[in-house]
């Protein structure tokens, strides 16, 4: 089997409501995703996160084409070579995405091959679902926030979710306020867990997690700066939250100290930048030296949310324990059409979970013909 074409799509769609974090405001969604096309008539989709025309360069015009001719089911020795074509100026970052959403479409191809949906040539499922938590709260919108998250989170309550995470970073007093009000409304049963998008130094981070501490938070996401490991220590010390974070980290390399200092409790590969299924496959190896769970970051299309489900999917927890803790994929409810509207059938959700896949591949399949009213480039 021989790679006959590369393709790269950047996707854009404005949003009907802008929408903010602790670090800036939305008001479009993109996407860039890649079609690697095999003979035999077969195709596989990948997709980058981060900025869609820097991806989409490095697919079309630097990667691309070194693999014309390979055999796409070769997906170790690809990325091996691709990394090492890019390691002079990559390493982290575009590149590496870029290189993700290769790696994606290749492992898409070879499960396709095979026969088998892609989990089960990552391990295997022990469950046909897994359980989402709701990703939203986001700032912004016009309204008292209390208003409009209370209305939000009945929907997601509606929807069957029994986990969710809302956004801090807008100062402590009001962080703990929304909180403490968000905690109210959705009661004592369902798990809650806080995103400060690397908001705080390492003393607001403590005070924040000391305050919030009785509304029984499941995690601190990014709570301190992605490049500094011992401010989480720092925060991890201090307080009993459990800390997560590492969808800003790239690749094995790039992990592995945060794993040696025990920075986290659960690290978030996000499968379409650390490096793909290739290198997810080797972060989680890493991590099962530590007692650091992983638990994919996911914030993009359908594509993206296929590629972290099947990854997820063949991961156990651990320690093993026979009433362990409910494993928790990243739903992120955000207005974003590339979730649903480009594919044929997006992945199947019901009462809060997502089923996995039971086609060959990634079973979700990207139509070009529905980028049109889309389509930035490509
Ligand atoms: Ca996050």
């Amino acid at each position: 089997m021989r790679i006959s074409a590369i393709d790269a799509f950047h996707l854009r769609a404005p949003l009907e409501r802008p929408f903010g974090f602790s670090q800036f405001d939305y008001s479009q969604r993109e996407a860039m995703l890649v079609r690697v096309s095999a003979d035999a008539g077969l195709a596989g989709w990948g997709e980058a996160y981060g900025p869609a025309a820097l991806t989409l360069a490095a697919v079309r015009d630097f990667f691309g084409p070194l693999l014309i001719g390979r055999d796409p089911r070769d997906t170790e020795a690809l990325w091996a070579l691709l990394y090492a074509r890019s390691i002079d100026y990559g390493r982290k970052g575009a590149l590496i995405a870029a290189l993700s959403a290769i790696d994606i479409a290749l492992w898409d191809i070879k499960a396709q091959a095979a026969g088998t949906p892609l989990y089960r040539l990552l391990g295997g499922a022990a469950a046909e679902s897994i359980e989402c938590y709701a990703t939203g709260f986001y700032f912004g919108g016009g309204e008292p926030l209390e208003q409009r998250w209370e209305r939000e989170a009945r929907g997601y309550l509606e929807a069957g979710f029994r986990a969710m995470k809302m956004k801090v970073g807008q100062g402590i007093e009001r962080d703990a306020e929304l909180t403490a009000a968000l905690r109210g409304v959705i009661g004592p049963d369902i798990k809650l867990a806080i995103d400060a998008n690397h908001a705080y130094t390492p003393v607001e981070a403590v005070r924040l997690a000391r305050k919030v501490e009785p509304y029984d938070i499941h995690w601190f996401e990014e709570p301190v700066s992605p490049l500094d490991p011992d401010a989480y220590l720092e925060v991890k010390r201090a307080v009993s939250v459990p800390l997560a974070g590492g969808e800003c980290e790239y690749t094995r390399f790039g992990f592995e100290k945060w794993f040696r200092k025990r920075a986290l409790d659960y690290a978030q590969p996000d499968i379409c930048s650390c490096g793909g299924i290739t290198e997810a496959m080797k972060i989680a190896a890493l991590a099962s030296l530590t007692s650091i769970h992983v638990t994919p970051h996911a914030w993009g299309s359908a594509v993206g949310q296929a590629a972290a489900l099947h990854f997820y999917a063949a991961r156990p927890r651990q320690p093993f324990t026979l009433t362990p803790e409910r494993k928790l994929i990243e739903c992120d409810r955000t207005e974003n059409p590339f979730r649903t509207k480009i594919v044929d059938k997006p992945i199947r959700f019901e009462s809060g979970r997502w089923f996995l896949p039971e086609t060959p591949g990634l079973g979700v399949t990207p139509r070009p013909e529905l980028f049109a009213d889309y389509l930035a480039a490509g």
